[in-house]
């Protein structure tokens, strides 16, 4: 099929990105367009106007600033895979990003795209969760910051206002005690995970503290599962499948009992490697 039709306009800058955002509540941004353009290609979205971002300077760095490393909202995929920036401070994004679509996709395809489309089958907002990450926003007022934890609301659903534009993410920079784990089960390599688990934790001797597990595809948004991260805490890998207080809804790739399974099976898995410090 092709899109309905639809005007364009280039911004130079944010703020004229945002600008046009306040004057127009039926715009959409363009960035990698890599679920953009399909979403219009099958008639999913008929926004009014695209405003393509790609031309905005400034929005593309990886940069380690103190304790956190921000990455532009327009960041590539492939070079986010590519960053040795982000294999040092960043080890949970580096495992996740080759699950992430196929090589074209990835170079296309941004970050902040990923973090604002909030797919809830995508592999990067459970990362942003499980690293207590945060979201910057800019919009007519300024620039504003949104934790992880606050951001995804609901079905493709995210804390940005419609004249807002997600222009970066931050992290905390792994240090010497930071443990990540990542797992994902999908039909094939590339495709979206039918469940997925990013996870991060601090080693504190033998145990584990702040451990944050975000699952994706079990839900509308990533979801955390507490009571399984405080058992994880608590050293227990058993306790801490049975505690997996998710309820994934059946969808067209597994019956909810299937996913909450695997969620068991994936938890297990990174479990025992943050326990032994394993990536
Ligand atoms: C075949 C295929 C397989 C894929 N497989 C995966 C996969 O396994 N895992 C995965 O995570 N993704 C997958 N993707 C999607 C890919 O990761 C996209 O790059 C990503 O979802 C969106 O990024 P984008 O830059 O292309 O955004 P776009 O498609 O340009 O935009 C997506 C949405 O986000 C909005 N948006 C974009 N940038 C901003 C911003 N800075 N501020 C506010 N809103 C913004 C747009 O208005 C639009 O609504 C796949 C895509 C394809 C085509």
């Amino acid at each position: 099929m092709k899109p309905a039709p639809f005007a364009y306009a280039k911004a130079r800058s944010v703020e004229q990105a945002v600008a046009l955002l306040g004057e127009n509540k039926e715009a959409r941004l363009l960035a990698g367009g890599q679920s953009l353009i399909a979403t219009l290609n099958m008639r999913l979205s008929a926004p009014s106007l695209l405003i393509d971002i790609n031309g905005v300077d400034g929005l593309d760095g990886i940069t380690k600033k103190g304790d956190a490393i921000e990455i532009g909202a327009l960041t590539r995929h492939a070079a986010a895979e590519r960053s040795e920036t982000i294999a040092r401070y960043a080890p949970l994004i580096a495992r996740a990003m080759p699950h992430i679509g196929h090589v074209a996709i990835r170079n296309r395809g941004t970050l902040g795209g990923s973090i604002a489309f909030a797919d809830p089958a995508a592999e990067l907002p459970a990362c942003l969760l499980a690293l207590d990450g945060e979201v910057e926003a800019s919009g007519p007022t300024g620039r504003r910051t949104i934790k992880a934890d606050d951001f995804f609301k609901g079905l493709f659903e995210t804390a940005l206002a419609s004249s807002e534009m997600l222009t970066a993410i931050r992290v905390p920079a792994a240090g010497e005690d930071t443990r990540v784990g990542f797992a994902e089960l999908a039909r094939r390599h590339g495709d979206y995970a039918i469940v997925g688990l990013a996870a991060s934790a601090r080693a504190e001797g033998k145990s584990l503290a702040d451990v944050r597990l975000a699952f994706f595809g079990v839900g509308a948004t990533p979801m955390r599962a507490k009571k399984s991260e405080a058992a994880l805490a608590g050293g227990d890998i058993e306790a801490a499948v049975a505690a997996l207080d998710l309820e994934p809804p059946d969808d067209v790739q597994a019956s909810g009992a299937v996913k909450k399974h695997l969620a068991g099976v994936l938890l297990k898995r990174v479990a025992k490697r943050l326990m032994e410090g394993k990536p």
